[in-house]
């Protein structure tokens, strides 16, 4: 198992493996482009070679986030069209630069209700955003917090856009740790995370698990807010996380914090060594 963080790429996206190393992070999750900002992301050729090296040569798996504008569900007609547009740019970057894939929010019905029309939008959206990206690049939905009619909070929701969209094998999911504890799953034993898990297997297929946003709570368990808080520091605490990553669900995929770090500077190698003081804890091999 894999423990691994998101990672700053001011400078340039070079900068992650530099950054990854300093806090020991075996696995990588990066921006490439403003997150607050539709800008489409621009690499130059020559970085994109770079990166290549550089991935190689750190040889950990590399994530992409998407930006936080998307909203596949949304009724404005320039905003839906624009978060395709985004996404696919993600998607060929992310085949160009060998990542894993791109793990992005779904969006909001904004209180419309996820009817029909809501599902019906967003599988389609889903669908054309493969359409017209390379094959080698996953498309990965990551599970909300349930909040302000966010799409996904639910296996049962992802699962159910998953099959709409075609359920073409490079739609997988990201559990975060943190939404999927404020939306309700109780993970922090070993019987709750086998009774989640067995949901997840139920709704969505364990084949389309890669990847953990290993993120502690500061929200109790369905309190249905994102707040992340550092490993063992929140609501799910050490011996939940023990509980995570003791499930066999877990084995292979790795873990990304995104956690406010001691210093409020984000994922620190504090928060790393916590991770991996827990998977040498219980025995799992390291990465
Ligand atoms: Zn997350
Ligand atoms: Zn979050």
């Amino acid at each position: 198992m894999r423990i691994g963080a998101h990672v700053s790429t001011a400078g340039g996206p070079l900068k992650a493996f530099e950054r990854a190393a300093a806090v020991g992070a075996e696995a990588i999750q990066l921006f490439i482009s403003a997150p607050q900002q539709w800008k489409a992301p621009a690499i130059s050729a020559e970085v994109v070679a770079a990166f290549n090296d550089a991935r190689q040569q750190a040889a950990v798996p590399v994530f992409f986030h998407g930006v936080y504008l998307i909203n596949l569900a949304s009724q404005d007609e320039a905003l839906a069209p624009r978060s395709v547009d985004s996404l696919a740019s993600y998607l060929d970057f992310g085949a160009r630069m060998g990542v894993e894939g791109t793990i992005f929010h779904v969006g909001s019905h904004l209180g419309r209700g996820m009817d029909e029309a809501c599902v019906a939008q967003v599988s389609r959206l889903l669908k054309q955003v493969l359409d017209r990206s390379p094959a080698e690049s996953k498309l990965i939905l990551e599970c909300n917090a349930g909040q302000g009619g966010c799409i996904g909070g639910t296996f049962t929701e992802l699962g159910l856009l998953i099959r709409e969209a075609g359920g073409d094998p490079r739609l997988a999911v990201c559990i975060d740790t943190c939404h999927a504890f404020a939306m309700g799953y109780d993970i922090r034993t070993n019987e709750g995370c086998a009774a989640v898990m067995a949901e997840f297997e139920r709704d969505i297929g364990l084949e389309r698990l890669v990847a953990v946003h290993a993120n502690d709570s500061k929200q109790p368990l369905g309190g249905l807010r994102d707040r992340h808080e550092n490993i063992g520091d929140g609501h799910i605490g050490l011996d939940g996380f023990a509980a995570v990553m003791r499930h066999k669900a877990f084995a292979a995929v790795p873990f990304l914090l995104e956690v406010p770090g001691l210093s409020g500077a984000g994922p620190d190698i504090e928060n790393v060594m916590r991770l991996k003081a827990i998977r040498a804890g219980i025995g799992l091999p390291p990465a």
